[in-house]
């Protein structure tokens, strides 16, 4: 998921460059995670600007699962306050960047064109949870999982290697340039010995290319059933034992 933090209220004020009327939208999936764009985060922060004299003409809280960057049901949102972003003179994305642009895409093209801002500033992709968060891939577009024993040397070791460990691990097996972060290539020898696959590591990899992680990149699917994957949701939830 897209780790994120908000970004101090301050600098929030700042970009606001005294825009009075605002429409604060947030985000059911890693926003909600991160708390930094769940219903409770929303209203929170809209009661913040509430006590500078702004005037919040719309809290927009995605519920859990509801992803502002899925077009489909992010439209469906804003569609249903509609009014207010005709009526505001900013938009808050409470969201990571890509959650925010599909937004502003999508206003832009019913000619509802504001200032939007997105509130977090986005992490990269990681893992984990529910309280701790690693960034474990880079998005490169060329996965190399398969060579490394599945840890991703791009994302993990601090120099992306793709040949490693480099000259500088220490001999505690941490990183040259984080000594409290283990070193990705002592752990990737660590994985392909209990993989029985050692010897994967006398074979020189190439180095990386990084042809497909060209910007910006696009990708072509087939759409999904939406009601179909939330019936599956529904039945999901209520296995989970939630009423
Ligand atoms: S090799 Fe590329 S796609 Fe695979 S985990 Fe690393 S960054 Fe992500
Ligand atoms: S010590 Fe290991 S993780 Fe750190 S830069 Fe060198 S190879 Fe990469």
């Amino acid at each position: 998921m897209n780790a994120q933090e908000q970004k101090p209220f301050e600098e929030i004020l700042e970009h606001l460059n005294g825009a009075k009327k605002i429409v604060l939208m947030g985000c059911g999936g890693c926003a909600t995670i991160f708390r930094t764009g769940g219903i409770k985060e929303v209203n929170d922060l809209a009661e913040r600007l509430e006590n500078t004299g702004k005037e919040v003409l719309a809290r927009i809280g995605l519920p859990f699962g509801f992803l502002c960057c899925y077009l489909p049901v992010s439209s469906k949102f804003v569609e249903e306050h509609i009014e207010a972003f005709k009526a505001c003179d900013a938009v808050l994305m409470m969201s990571c960047g890509d959650g925010a642009q599909t937004v502003r895409e999508y206003l832009d093209e019913k000619g509802v064109v504001k200032p939007l801002f997105c509130v977090n500033n986005a992490l990269g992709y990681s893992g984990g949870g529910p309280t701790q968060f690693h960034e474990e891939c880079l998005g490169c577009g060329d996965c190399k999982l398969a060579l490394t024993a599945g840890i991703c040397p791009l994302t993990q070791c601090s120099k992306s290697l793709m040949n490693g460990p480099c000259g500088g691990v220490r001999p505690d097996g941490k990183c040259e340039v984080d000594p409290e972060r283990d070193c990705a290539w002592v752990q990737i020898y660590k994985r392909l010995e209990k993989l029985g696959k050692v010897d994967l590591l006398l074979e020189m990899r190439e180095p990386h290319d990084w042809s497909r992680a060209a910007r910006p990149r696009r990708e072509e699917v087939e759409s999904i059933d939406m009601m179909e994957e939330l019936a599956r949701t529904k039945r999901a939830i209520e296995a989970l034992g939630v009423r």
